[in-house]
């Protein structure tokens, strides 16, 4: 592997989200060619730069870091090439470094990021759950009033919601969602990339009484299906509903009235109407 130094500039490093082996080969040759790393915590990281074989000095960085520490990284990106990581996944997202990126670019230096594991993109590929329009929520507030204003600013937005979760305020946070988006479909991926990783779909509601006794262990994120749209309604049951409704009625008037019925897209509806 080519261990020449980087041309200098800030790279943004995505690193795993629990498995060691998501670590991209170009993200370990940037990590081993760097002049110097910002981590968030340098103890969380030193195991990983141990794993991909960087030396590079390390340096801590948040963004409420202060000015001084910002000026000392924008001189020494004159010349030398700074990574920036953090504990784990995507700098940037519900993490640091956009003050980083935003000084970076004002004072004229490069900046190149090395793409990779994100929790809130793992988790839409495993809810199986509208991905064409999604909105990242990050964390919702722990106080249960800014919370539920939250959510409701939310409530109408035909998306996916995507929020990130711990395990021990999963309960009330479900119970949030649920009083205020009612019983729309979601999913609660847990320890993704891991040993115990898993993810339960249902409704809100059936989610909150899932998760009632036993709060779960581990790093959590919540995908939430759009309003208005039960995209769990299978063929079956759309087939069935459809077939009953075409004794009775043309397939576009079955279609509409089977669509109202199974909250369902009168299109997908009546293309399958068309095809009984
Ligand atoms: N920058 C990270 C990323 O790209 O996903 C997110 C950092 S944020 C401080 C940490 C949160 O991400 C956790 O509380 C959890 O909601 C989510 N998360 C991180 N790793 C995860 C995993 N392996 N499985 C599920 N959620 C995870």
């Amino acid at each position: 592997m080519n261990d020449e130094p980087l041309p200098p500039g800030l790279y943004i490093v995505a690193t795993p989200i629990g498995n060691l082996g998501d670590l991209s080969p170009r993200a370990i040759a940037t990590l081993r060619r760097v002049d110097r790393i910002l981590a968030e915590d340098k103890r969380v990281s030193a195991k990983l730069l141990a794993h991909a074989g960087a030396t590079a000095p390390m340096s801590t960085y948040h963004d409420h870091s202060d000015e001084a520490l910002r000026d000392r990284i924008l001189a020494e990106l004159g010349t030398r090439a700074v990574a920036l990581i953090s504990d784990a996944g995507t700098p940037l997202i519900s993490d640091p470094g956009y003050k980083l990126v935003r000084a970076v670019r004002s004072a004229g230096h490069a900046v190149h990021t090395v793409p990779g594991p994100c929790a809130a993109i793992a988790a839409l590929t495993l809810a199986g759950l509208p991905t064409d329009r999604f909105l990242f929520l990050g964390f919702l507030s722990s106080r249960a009033k800014a919370r539920s204003e939250s959510i409701a600013e939310v409530a109408g937005v035909r998306a996916s919601l995507v929020l990130y979760e711990s395990g021990p305020r999963l309960g009330e946070t479900l119970a949030a969602l649920a009083e205020r988006l009612g019983e729309r479909d979601a999913a609660v991926t847990r320890e993704i990339s891991k040993l115990h990783e898993e993810c339960v779909t249902g409704t809100l509601p059936e989610l909150v009484a899932r998760y009632a006794e036993a709060p779960p262990r581990g790093e959590i994120v919540i995908v939430i299906g759009p309003p208005g749209e039960r995209v769990s309604a299978s063929n079956e049951e759309l087939d069935r509903a459809l077939d009953e409704a075409l004794s009775r009625l043309s397939p576009s008037r079955a279609a509409a009235e089977v669509a109202e019925t199974l909250n369902v897209p009168k299109k997908r509806a009546y293309a399958r109407a068309l095809e009984r």
